[in-house]
Order: structure tokens, then sequence, then C-alpha cells
């Protein structure tokens, strides 16, 4: 499947030369002019990258990506900086931007820096596990053996799956309906309750503070993150 890449930039001349150059790299491209639908777009869809102009109409750059951040939007973001400036770069990197690149650049100075980060974000994607490990929990999904200190601690099936999934998608945000799709397969007589019910069980069973959890997270509005 082809990368989907946002492009915000409001140069005409480059968005053009841009989009080209990374369609004939075989790139889905879409594209935004100004900060707002920058951020409208990269909140609303599922990119694998998202190039983020610094100077930009409406938002600037920082600001889009600090809001994307906020929102629990991991995207991997590579920022265009026009001014030489240390200070950009770090204020970009500080707000949660991946790498950054310093206008003017050459064409296949972006494009390394595209398939890096893409490479490095399929490549956190792809692990699937069979023994985990974080904070005082351990997990063998094979036996389905999971101990917390020690202890053994018992999850049912559908526990235990939903475990799983957030561990495959950690640092993710999952939406109730995808958990309902991927770990429910849209049985009868479930709904997003359903998930808020089985998350809240394993909080019960894995967190040191159910009420305060560390690893289970609500990301307001968007569902879940596994955070190790
Ligand atoms: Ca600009």
């Amino acid at each position: 499947m082809n990368s989907r890449i946002l492009l915000v930039e409001d140069e005409p001349g480059l968005v053009l030369t841009l989009s080209d150059l990374l369609e004939s790299e075989g790139y889905e491209v879409d594209t935004a002019t100004d900060g707002p639908k920058g951020l409208a777009k990269g909140l609303d869809n599922r990119y694998d990258l998202i190039i983020l102009d610094v100077m930009l109409p409406g938002k600037n750059g920082f600001d889009v990506c600090r809001d994307l951040r906020q929102n629990g939007r991991d995207t991997a973001i590579l920022m265009l900086t026009a001014k030489t400036q240390v200070m950009d770069k770090v204020v970009g990197l500080k707000l949660g931007a991946d790498d950054y690149l310093t206008k003017p650049f050459d064409p296949s100075e972006l494009l390394a820096r595209v398939e890096a980060l893409l490479r490095r974000v399929s490549k956190e994607n792809l692990i699937s596990v069979t023994r985990f490990e974080f904070a005082n929990v351990s997990v063998n999904f094979d036996k389905a053996e999971v101990l917390k200190d020690g202890h053994p601690v018992s999850l049912a099936g559908k526990e235990l799956q939903l475990l799983r999934y957030l561990v495959d998608h950690r640092g993710k945000v999952i939406s109730r309906e995808e958990l309902l799709k991927n770990v429910w397969e849209y049985q009868c007589d479930t709904s997003t309750r359903t998930v808020d019910v089985h998350v809240a069980w394993l909080r019960q069973k894995l967190e040191e503070q159910p009420q305060f959890p560390r690893h289970i997270l609500t990301v307001r509005g968007s569902g879940y993150r596994f955070s190790p």
C-alpha cells in the first residue's frame, strides 16, 4: 500500500513541485495551503507523514504541530523551516516534530528524509509481540499468561485480546470503533460501551491506580492509547 503524505505549504510553486516529486516516487499526496486546513486534515485523516511548513497563513506550523500532538495524533512530522536559526529547529522538535529541513533544500534531500521517517514509522507499526513487559506487568500472549509483581492475573479472553491489540498498536490513538472492529469483530450486542467496560476491567487488573491510569490512557474525543 502506498504511504499517504499530507503536505501543508502555502507557496503554490512549491506545492506543485513537491507534490509532483512525491507522487513520482509512488506516494499518495494530499495538500493543504494554510494552517487551519492543515490541522483539520491532520486531525480527520490518517496519514503516514505530514510535511509541515512553519510560515503559514492562519496558523503557523509550530502551532499546527503542537495542536496535532495535543489531540493525540502521532503521525510523523517533517517541518520545513524557512529560517536557518537554530531556534526554529529546537522549537519544532520540542513541540513534537520528528525531523526538520531548512529551506531552500535539495529535492533529493527531502526524499531521503521522507523515506527515513516512513521506514521508522512502518517498523514501529509492525512489531507484534508475543511477550511484553511494562511497569510491573509481564505478559506472554502465546501462553495467555499475565503476571503482576510476579503474581498471576486472570484475564478473560476478550481482555487479553484487547490488551494485545493495545500493545501491538502502542503509542497510537485507537478509536473505540477500531477496537470493536478488530477485537470484537462487530459481534452483535456490542457497542462502544462494551469497549469502555473492558478497558475499565483491564485497568482494574493491571494499573497501579486504576482511577489514574498511566498505561491504558483515554484520549478525549478519540479513544485510547497504550503507553508502555
Ligand atoms: Ca510558507
